[in-house]
């Protein structure tokens, strides 16, 4: 969790350590969610070749992405500060200042889609009465918190409604727009986000179902091995090669790049596969924040090799602006 505060990572410590001495180590935490889960019924698999071939040529998808908040959370949760480029350039833990975007791309026939969710409207107004609630308010950091942009206003200047979600992942500054989708938008997530026990979960698995009440079941991504070995799968989305799924799992077991192919080029969304700047520009893959660091390492090489092969690629970064 992002920008959590001492108090809260003591209170989880000692919630690990009782579980671990009681002999059942975190086999008794919880999961991230409780929320139902299905399969997709989205996504044609394909090699990662096959959107090679294709990723140069212009598309018909049209991006728009704005700034949802301003935000403080700990660097050391952003970026590996053990890694050799981060301790060559002298980071050191601290406050890093990060936005929340919210994506959204239009396909001319599929509709309006969000990539993540931005922040609830109830967020900028009162944090206590949104569904993150007082307590885990607090535990994020969120006096530092500001709202620019949320989810209702940006829906409610729509000439459209909204088709579906693509989430990046379940972590709660990516979900916590979701209370102003009306309930009957389909959410789609990568493999796996709901699964797993930790102490984590005890705290942060009420607040994601929260943030989720009322929504239709979550529709996982079925990735399959890419045949050409260049990622650890690849979803053509609707079937025309002009949305894709990613599969990058590290941050998090499921977590999900989309590349849409727009008229003046492609546009990656990371998600948090790659939280900052620094990070992109130096290959450092993200820090504590992460589920298993080796892992986000090698799906970060295989985003960055694939931007190195179609330098057009516009990258749009979990939470930083690459283009100022
Ligand atoms: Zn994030």
């Amino acid at each position: 969790m992002k920008g959590m505060k001492r108090r809260t990572k003591i209170v989880l410590a000692v919630v690990a350590v009782v579980l671990g001495s009681a002999g059942t180590t975190l086999a008794v935490g919880a999961r991230p969610t409780s929320h139902p889960v299905v399969a997709a019924d989205l996504g044609t698999s394909r090699a990662g070749s096959d959107l090679e071939g294709l990723v140069d040529q212009p598309g018909p998808v049209t991006v728009e992405t704005v700034v949802a908040a301003d935000w403080e959370v700990d660097r050391e949760g952003l970026i590996n500060l053990e890694h050799p480029e981060a301790k060559a350039a002298g980071l050191h833990p601290g406050k890093e200042p990060i936005r929340i975007f919210l994506h959204a791309f239009r396909h001319p026939q599929r509709g309006l889609f969000l990539v993540d969710t931005g922040v609830e409207h109830a967020l900028g107004v009162d944090p206590a009465k949104s569904a993150v609630g007082p307590w885990v308010a607090s535990a994020m950091n969120a006096e530092t918190l500001r709202v620019r942009t949320d989810t209702a206003a940006f829906i409610g200047r729509q000439s459209s409604p909204i088709s579906g979600v693509f989430l990046t992942h379940l972590h709660a500054d990516h979900i916590m727009g979701s209370p102003d989708v009306p309930a009957n938008v389909p959410l789609f997530v990568g493999p796996g986000e709901s699964a797993g026990r930790s102490a984590m979960g005890l705290v942060m698995g009420p607040l994601t179902d929260r943030e989720l009440a009322g929504k239709g079941p979550l529709r996982e991504w079925r990735f399959e091995a890419d045949p050409s070995h260049l990622f650890a799968g690849v979803l053509d989305v609707f079937g025309d090669g002009t949305v894709w799924a990613v599969a990058v799992p590290g941050h998090t077991r499921g977590s999900t790049a989309y590349l849409v192919r727009t008229p003046t080029g492609p546009v990656l969304f990371t998600g948090d596969a790659c939280h900052t700047r620094f990070g992109w520009e130096h290959h450092v893959e993200p820090g504590t924040f992460s589920w298993d660091v080796p892992r986000s390492r090698e799906s970060l090489k295989q985003l960055e090799e694939l931007v190195a092969r179609h330098p057009r690629i516009d990258v749009r970064l979990g939470h930083q602006d690459l283009r100022e």
